[in-house]
């Protein structure tokens, strides 16, 4: 098989999680990467291992459906232009085989048809190319909470929670109202306790990519968050990493 680094699924299942792997999981989740330009598909495979998740890589179309159907994955992510079988045809009979894996389609910016078809086809979101890893690891994450109900739905840090589906916010049993951004802000570093983000990574997800970079933005909302987060206590959850940006404590 292509580019195939883990052992077996078994193997990737019980290995131990790297420093940053989605541990809330209670193990490491394993994505199924279907694409056939290598180099996108390395960069993808690289991206998602350094986040702990296991990988699988395939760059054929009718491979990847002999993989899909016959290995579990938490998370399919499916280039649709594809040797062998496309990546529409392969959604397509997963679904009316039941198989309800999630999928995240890989669009070129000209196939507005195909994402929506797809969409329609059961897919679960969608990414254009090119896009950044952090975006599809923010993706992936989400789908499989989507998929996977109420366990997931909860992040807790020492006396912080954050229940993503409603999102209620509460400190020491003190409620905490965010807005919009603020939330999305703290949800993005809080799922990776102790990882640095930079400035400008922290803006293209919580912001979206059409921001001036020397915005002092993030500065604003981060001073903002950690005192409503804080209250009366002095727990600082979020810290300044000089000359680089900001990371949620790991405790
Ligand atoms: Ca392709």
């Amino acid at each position: 098989m292509n580019g195939r680094r883990c052992v077996s699924l078994q193997y990737c299942n019980y290995k131990r999680l790297p420093h940053g792997a989605p541990l809330r999981y209670n193990r490491v989740m394993n994505i199924l990467v279907v694409e056939d330009e290598k180099q996108v598909a390395t960069l993808i495979q690289k991206g998602l291992e350094e986040q702990g998740f296991c990988v699988e890589l395939s760059h054929n179309g009718s491979e990847a459906f002999d993989l899909a159907t016959t290995r579990q994955y938490d998370v399919i992510v499916l280039d649709i232009m594809l040797p062998g079988r496309d990546g529409l045809s392969i959604l397509t009979n997963l679904r009316r085989n039941r198989n309800a894996v999630p999928v995240i389609l890989l669009t070129a910016r000209s196939e507005l048809e195909e994402r929506i078809e797809g969409l329609d086809l059961g897919a679960d979101d969608y990414l254009t190319k090119p896009f950044y890893v952090e975006e599809l690891i923010s993706r992936i994450h989400a789908v499989a909470r989507r998929t996977s109900g109420d366990q997931l739905s909860i992040l807790r840090a020492g006396e912080l929670t954050v229940n993503l589906i409603t999102r209620e916010v509460k400190h020491q049993d003190r409620s905490i109202r965010l807005t919009a951004r603020e939330f999305g802000l703290l949800e993005y570093l809080m799922r990776s306790p102790g990882r640095v983000f930079t400035r400008t990574q922290i803006i293209e997800h919580v912001w979206g990519y059409d921001f001036d970079p020397n915005t002092n933005l993030v500065d604003v909302y981060i001073q903002r968050l950690r005192k409503k987060i804080r209250g009366d206590s002095d727990d600082d959850l979020l810290e300044t990493v000089r000359g680089v940006g900001y990371r949620f404590i790991k405790l």
